[in-house]
């Protein structure tokens, strides 16, 4: 399988089969840089902007996780616009459905709760 001239373009699930799942990720992840990237001063400088609180639960003094919005695997980006911080049980209860909750705690902040 080619992993060149990928502009806009999605591998048919039937490509993915025999590859490993990290092969996948992989390939996942690189299709996803395609579209943006982001450097890790823009990661720290998210986190400070939600003062070091998970963006879902609100919980602080936790080492916070990257999370796509829009998950790589249904074909979101890794450029900062897409990513979210969440603590890491929040991260792992996450259903399929993508849910910004960056941009409502940056509309509502912490006080409410949804
Ligand atoms: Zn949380």
């Amino acid at each position: 399988m080619s992993v060149s001239a990928i502009d806009g373009y999605v591998i048919p699930y039937e490509e993915l089969w025999g590859l490993s799942d990290c092969q996948k990720r992989k390939i996942r992840l690189c299709l996803a840089r395609l579209k943006g990237t982001h450097t890790e001063d823009q990661w720290q400088n998210l986190i400070r902007e939600f003062d070091f609180h998970c963006v879902w639960c609100g919980v602080d003094r936790e080492p916070m996780t990257k999370d796509h919005i829009l998950p790589i695997y249904q074909g979101g980006s890794d450029s900062i616009s897409n990513i979210q911080p969440l603590c890491r049980r929040c991260n792992s209860r996450k259903g399929p459905y993508p849910a910004d909750w960056a941009a409502y705690r940056r509309q509502f902040g912490f006080e409410v709760h949804p």
